[in-house]
């Protein structure tokens, strides 16, 4: 394996300019070399405003026989909302694996939606990447490459318009893939390149509580979002099958330390499914079980699937209602773009049905 080729986008800014230090090439051309990278999203490295040793070191070590590469999934596809401001991107690793990212643009503010595995080894029963089932972690490179992609698609749509969020809630569970999570996120927050702030970007996870401890003891700056959908243990293990591992009462209980640690507030995701998590008895048993814990709850129509035959909730307002009158922020989640498969792993899910019945 001494000449498998690596990913320039797997390292960070100092292990950049440590290796081209140990090339012979002055590390702080690394800068320049970051700001093509990253800052500019340059797609091909060869400059020829860059000084020459950095030059020579790109064309031998980026070029053919060389060690290094740039990550750049190929688009399989695309796919925009009626309304045009939600586009979804089918996009092709290296190993032929498939993943989601999605951009969207509402209030003038645009928000990258990112993916963290190829499938997801978690098994929520209502998600189409749970579905699916997991194949493998992504790489720190091919997350960042992912926002690159984003921030490409909105500059050619919208010169001038920045990419100024971004949420780890595409396919597969970025707790599961901590180390390459967190490596990711601190490139494309760092301000000599893409720069997106700490504080807008959001780790959505399904509850893997070592994860959530790791980031608080950490001190991790993002954003963290909690997918809980039920609030007793048998409502959850019913929807979520990883509480079984983890259980609710040890998912609370990580929360509050997280609270505590960190100062920052939690955004709690509740998937609303009709008949399993949407009586105002649940409203009210999850806000007692929040209770002391500053806490956002963000409610999410179901968009359905072809492996689960639950349906979205008419009860939305009244569940709403309860937790806001209990004192908590709960909003909707616009899951906008339903028409473009906006779900999680849908896209992909449909076009695998697609090629199957066209193989036929
Ligand atoms: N694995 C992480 C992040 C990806 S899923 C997590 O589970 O949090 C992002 C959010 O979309 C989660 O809250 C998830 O529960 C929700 N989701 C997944 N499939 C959905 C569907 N079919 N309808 C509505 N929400 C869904
Ligand atoms: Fe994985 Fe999140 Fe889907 Fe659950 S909801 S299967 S954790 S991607």
């Amino acid at each position: 394996m001494t000449n498998a080729r690596r990913s320039l986008h797997d390292l960070s800014f100092g292990e950049l300019g440590d290796t081209l230090e140990r090339d012979g090439v002055n590390p702080r051309h690394a800068r320049a070399l970051w700001r093509a990278m990253y800052r500019e999203g340059a797609t091909s490295l060869l400059r020829a405003d860059f000084p020459p040793p950095l030059v020579r070191w790109i064309e031998a070590q980026t070029g053919e026989g060389g060690r290094w590469f740039l990550d750049q999934p190929k688009l399989v596809e695309e796919i925009r909302s009626s309304d045009g401001l939600t586009r979804k991107f089918l996009l092709r690793l290296d190993d032929g694996q498939v993943i989601e990212t999605v951009l969207m643009g509402y209030d003038g503010r645009h928000t990258v939606c990112v993916s963290s595995q190829a499938g997801c080894a978690m098994g929520c029963v209502f998600c189409a990447t749970g579905q699916m089932g997991y194949m493998r972690h992504l790489r720190a490179g091919e997350i960042v490459a992912q926002v690159l992609h984003a921030r490409r698609a909105l500059a050619e749509a919208a010169p001038g318009k920045r990419l100024r969020n971004l949420v780890m809630m595409g396919m597969g569970e970025p707790l599961h893939n901590y180390d390459g999570v967190m490596r990711a996120l601190e490139t494309i927050s760092d301000v000599r390149g893409i720069g997106i702030g700490p504080s807008k970007i959001a780790v959505s996870t399904v509850g893997v509580v070592p994860g959530i401890l790791r980031m608080a003891d950490e001190g991790q700056p993002y954003r963290l979002a909690v997918s809980l959908h039920g609030s007793t243990e048998e409502e959850r293990a019913a929807l979520v099958p990883v509480s079984e591992r983890w259980p609710l009462a040890m998912l609370i209980d990580a929360c509050r330390q997280y609270g505590v640690a960190t100062g920052k507030r939690i955004f709690f995701e509740w998937t609303l499914i009709a008949g399993k998590n949407d009586a105002p008895e649940t409203a009210r048993r999850l806000a007692r079980l929040l209770e002391g814990i500053d806490a956002h709850v963000n409610l999410i129509p179901l968009n359905p699937t072809a492996g689960f035959d639950g349906e979205a909730s008419s009860r939305g307002a009244v569940f709403q209602r309860i937790l806001r009158d209990a004192g908590f922020p709960c909003t909707f989640r616009q899951r906008r773009g339903i028409d473009v498969a906006a779900g999680c792993g849908m896209l992909k899910a449909e076009r695998r049905k697609r090629e199957a019945s066209s193989a036929r």
